[in-house]
C-alpha cells in the first residue's frame, strides 16, 4: 500500500488572492541605481530645488516676507513639480511603475507595511489606533478576522 504523502494538498486553489505579499512595491532605491548618470543628475536637482522651494514658501509665511518673494515660491514650487514629475517619468524603465503582469500597479516600497485587509499604514493608522499582527494584516483586522466561523459582521 503506498503511503500517503503528507505534503500532498490536492483540491482546488483557494479563489483568494494569491500568497505572498498582498501588494507589488516599487523600490525607488533599485530603480535610482539603474539610471544613468545624466538621469540621476537631472533628477536630483529638481528633487532638491523642490524641497528648496517648500523651505522658501515656509520662510515666507513664517517670516512674512514679502508677496513678491511668495509669489516667486510658488511659481518655482509648481514649476519643480511639474519638473520632477516629467524627469522620473523619462527616466523610468517602461513598465517599472506595474507589476510583472503589466498590470498591477506597484506601491512605493518606502511606505513601509501595508495592511491587506484594509489599507492601513504607519502613516495612516486605523480609527483609535492599531499595530501589526502579521506581516501584512493589522491588529485592528485580525480581531475582527477572528470571529468564531459563520459569524459575519460588517
Ligand atoms: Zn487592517
Ligand atoms: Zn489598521
Amino acid at each position: 500500500m503506498p503511503a500517503p504523502s503528507s505534503a500532498s494538498q490536492g483540491g482546488p486553489m483557494t479563489t483568494e488572492t494569491q500568497a505572498g505579499p498582498a501588494f507589488r512595491r516599487f523600490d525607488g532605491a533599485d530603480i535610482w541605481l539603474g539610471l544613468t548618470r545624466e538621469e540621476q543628475a537631472r533628477i536630483g536637482a529638481v528633487a532638491i530645488e523642490l524641497v528648496a522651494s517648500w523651505r522658501l514658501r515656509q520662510r515666507v509665511y513664517e517670516d512674512q516676507l514679502s508677496d513678491i518673494l511668495g509669489r516667486a515660491a510658488e511659481a518655482a514650487e509648481t514649476l519643480l513639480t511639474r519638473m520632477l514629475t516629467m524627469e522620473v517619468s523619462e527616466a523610468l524603465p517602461d513598465g517599472a511603475l506595474e507589476a510583472e503582469d503589466g498590470v498591477t500597479p506597484r506601491v512605493p516600497l518606502l511606505l513601509g507595511g501595508i495592511c491587506r485587509d484594509c489599507g492601513c499604514t504607519q502613516e495612516d493608522a486605523c480609527p483609535g489606533g492599531c499595530g501589526w499582527a502579521g506581516e501584512d494584516q493589522c491588529s485592528t483586522c485580525a480581531r475582527e478576522n477572528a470571529p468564531a466561523a459563520g459569524r459575519i459582521e460588517l
